[in-house]
């Protein structure tokens, strides 16, 4: 047999239904294999669609998906992260040998670090976007979500590699992430950030960051405190890059070409080409008809979380505030770039928290947008510079709940980041844990 893999609904399986958990994709079934999606079949592995996850990817939290929220496997009534928080949860209570998520501010890492799994976001180019459903085409990375940091290697090594239908996808060799795991990281230095900016981070978070530090040291590795002087504004830089180029990938979604369409006329629901070609509304023949479809359509099709991207994102990019916003977070992008490229002239892995928090409550963050994108404070600047980044398992809160750390590289290190990470792993336990899952 092969081994079970699950596959967020953002990444298209031929002939499976594809839907980003958005009931405007509802009946989608993608016509191709991802290539992602390819080379885990060549590899062997047993595809097992579909893992819940936040409507386009849009959260942190999972419940802005369609199909209802998914539960944390460490306490039932607390968020698994998101938005690939139904990968993360199928890893950790053993569903699934690994997962395939995707990471444009953290997707991949934040659940990885809510459910106590290894999740890695890599080098933006490493591997291949193509079949991944557009969120924000410049920061979207598809990645590995595994029990341990060799499963990562392993399935890393399967997924990445250059791929010419990906215009984005980098012509660098694919080392061997394997056999280099067990070599000695000593002397490799590590770089703590200096987090001054950034607030809300608990003190357990914290405490967990302080004992890992120990770890590495007891293993030779060397530490220093390193400046990234600009990724205080990373969210707000995110939040105007990522909705703009969401507000122009969404913009597909009219009801014509792909899944979901309003009812008709008559009060019939169209989904698929076929029902679509018997559109026959008389009013639907004039433009006044087509542009009511498209409302309709939009206004049933995307929840309540998309909408509020869309317009952020077209806002953002309307004429008059271009400069203002769009330019002026390329410009922020373009420093907080120069701080990762000035770190790691002097470290190899930059250390910091994956999430300032453990999991939250389910319903906690729902009604105040603002918190729920602050808990994205650490990841999203490894999108925004192209860097590689893995959460894993450092330890637990009081309450039993999992902490993540999070180690990053400079692009197309995810060899240290898989060597640094194993060797942490074999100092410690925390990767062994699994939760106490109540069925009965
Ligand atoms: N939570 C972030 C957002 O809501 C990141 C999502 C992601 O990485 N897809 O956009």
């Amino acid at each position: 047999g092969g081994i079970p893999i699950t596959v967020k609904d953002n990444i298209c399986i031929r002939d499976e239904e594809t839907t980003c958990a958005s009931r405007i994709l509802q009946g989608f079934r993608a016509p191709y294999d991802a290539t992602v999606i390819e080379r885990l079949r060549r590899a062997g592995a047993i595809l097992i669609p579909r893992a819940n996850m936040d409507e386009f990817a849009f959260g942190s939290s999972t419940e802005n998906s369609a199909f209802g929220v998914t539960r944390n496997p460490w306490a039932l009534d607390r968020v698994p992260g998101g938005s690939s928080g139904g990968s993360a949860t199928a890893v950790a209570a053993d569903l699934a040998i690994g997962a395939l998520g995707s990471d444009t501010g953290g997707s991949i890492r934040q659940p990885a670090a809510f459910c106590g799994v290894v999740g890695v976001k890599p080098t933006y180019g490493r591997v291949s976007r193509y079949g991944l459903v557009a969120f924000a085409s410049s920061l979207d990375q598809i990645g590995p979500l595994t029990k341990d940091v060799r499963d990562a290697a392993m399935l890393l090594s399967v997924m990445a590699g250059y791929d010419a239908r990906d215009s984005t996808s980098a012509p660098v060799e694919v080392p061997d992430y394997v056999a280099p795991l067990g070599q000695s990281v000593k002397g490799l230095r590590i770089g703590l950030p200096v987090l001054s900016g950034i607030e809300g981070v608990e003190a357990e978070v914290r405490q967990r960051i302080d004992e890992a530090v120990k770890v590495f040291e007891r293993l030779g590795l060397t530490t220093a405190p390193i400046e990234l002087p600009h990724i205080s504004h990373a969210v707000a830089t995110y939040y105007i890059i990522a909705t703009a180029e969401a507000s122009s990938n969404l913009a597909r979604y009219d009801g014509v070409r792909y899944g979901y369409r309003a009812m008709n006329g008559a009060g019939e629901k169209a989904v698929g080409s076929r029902q679509k070609a018997a559109f026959q509304d008389p009013a639907s023949r004039n433009s006044s008809g087509l542009i009511e479809m498209y409302l309709q359509t939009r206004t049933e099709g995307f929840g309540a979380e998309a909408k509020r991207r869309i317009l952020l994102g077209t806002y953002v990019l309307s004429q008059g505030y271009y400069e203002a916003y769009y330019l002026k977070g390329m410009k922020v992008r373009t420093l907080i770039k120069q701080d990762f490229d000035e770190a790691f002239k002097r470290c190899d892995v930059v250390l910091m928290p994956t999430a300032p928090t453990p999991a939250f409550r389910i319903g906690e963050k729902l009604d105040d947008p603002l918190q729920m994108y602050l808990s994205d404070i650490f990841t999203i600047s490894a999108n925004l510079a192209g860097v590689p980044a893995m959460s894993l398992p450092c330890g637990f809160s009081r309450e039993g709940l999992p902490i993540g750390m999070q180690l990053l590289a400079a692009p197309f290190r995810e060899d240290l980041l898989f060597r640094v990470g194993f060797a942490y792993e074999q100092a410690t336990d925390w990767h062994l844990r699994a939760p106490a899952l109540n069925t009965g």
